[in-house]
């Protein structure tokens, strides 16, 4: 029989009996654009058993050079990520079982996608849900590998509940990582870069191999030639909100989350709503104001030199903006 994982069995802190393990883990995958896309695709193609992924997003033609799942036609049809990342990973391995959702993360949207989870993949681009996806690992007791990149540069972290400092503890050392806006671009292999370094240490947890994961935070600058690994075992706080001796979790509080935002670097206002929109309906009544595409996950409207698009799930992106105001106007204007 045709073994598709021979060469990574051949591996040896893998092995067969690292294949088994590796084949029963659940990943959640928060965020599915460069760091995701490039993750989840060799995680599936390691053989994980199940992979959820949660993104709001869908695919855009400035994604393509990056963001490795998604083709020219998903940018046509407007697809959202979540799903066709989903329908690309599954001709790459049917045998894996993968759950995709379009939606915002949030402390609320993500809590009920734990359970089974056995690790939490950051591949967001957004700081305030990365510390959301901090207080959330630890109150559950489940591994988060941190990854980021901007530029030609990418940092990666481990957090181990009860055991690593969290990203809390390290905002001090590593302002860094505060860097979340992609107004200065990036190429494409500081984000592979990202994602090898988050794939190994995942397989490292799978397969229990826990003296070889790195524990210090890895940084470079792919450009520049830089490389650092930052021992940051010191950095653990007892007071630390959320890997403290008395967490509260700061970041699981629902009332901590905006309504709207700004999309950094991408002249994009999100609004978030708590009506679910009836995307036949809606694109029925929005035909009467301006051209209007839609897919059976979302509706997009162009209007007044801006392009509106609904989802599901009662978010709207506004793009054409950077004006909470003017985004408001204009939605109010075609919703009321
Ligand atoms: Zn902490």
């Amino acid at each position: 029989m045709i073994d598709r994982y021979s060469r990574q069995k051949q591996f040896k802190p893998i092995g067969d009996a690292g294949q088994k393990k590796i084949s029963e883990k659940h990943v959640l995958m928060v965020g599915c654009g460069a760091l995701g896309s490039a993750n989840a695709e060799m995680l599936v193609r390691a053989g994980i058993g199940k992979l959820t992924i949660i993104d709001r997003d869908y695919v855009e033609y400035s994604n393509l050079q990056r963001q490795t799942l998604f083709t020219e036609q998903d940018c046509l049809d407007q697809i959202p990520k979540a799903v066709a990342a989903k329908n690309r990973l599954h001709a790459i391995n049917s045998m894996v079982k993968i759950d995709a959702y379009v939606m915002d993360a949030t402390s609320e949207s993500l809590f009920p996608l734990l359970d089974n989870v056995d690790l939490i993949m950051d591949a967001t681009d957004n700081f305030d849900i990365r510390l959301t996806l901090n207080d959330l690992t630890h109150k559950s007791n489940i591994p988060l590998i941190m990854g980021s990149c901007v530029g030609s540069m990418g940092m990666s972290y481990t957090i181990l509940p009860n055991e690593t400092p969290c990203l809390q503890c390290l905002l001090d050392i590593t302002p860094a990582m505060n860097a979340t806006c992609d107004s200065v671009g990036i190429i494409s292999p500081a984000v592979q870069m990202v994602a090898a370094h988050q794939t190994t240490e995942a397989l490292k947890l799978f397969v229990e191999d826990t003296e070889a994961l790195r524990t210090k935070l890895v940084t470079f600058d792919l450009w520049n030639n830089q490389y650092h690994m930052i021992n940051v075992a010191r950095a653990k706080k007892d007071t630390c909100p959320t890997c403290g001796n008395e967490p509260s979790y700061p970041h699981l509080n629902y009332e901590f989350q905006t309504k709207s935002e700004v999309l950094c670097g991408r002249n994009t206002v999100q609004i978030r709503s708590n009506r679910a929109y009836e995307i036949e309906t809606l694109a029925g009544r929005l035909q009467t104001v301006g051209p209007v595409k839609t897919n059976p996950y979302l509706v997009s409207v162009e209007y007044k030199g801006y392009r509106i698009v609904f989802f599901r799930d009662g978010r709207a992106l506004i793009h054409g903006t950077n004006s909470k105001e003017i985004a408001k106007t204009i939605y109010y204007q075609l919703v009321g």
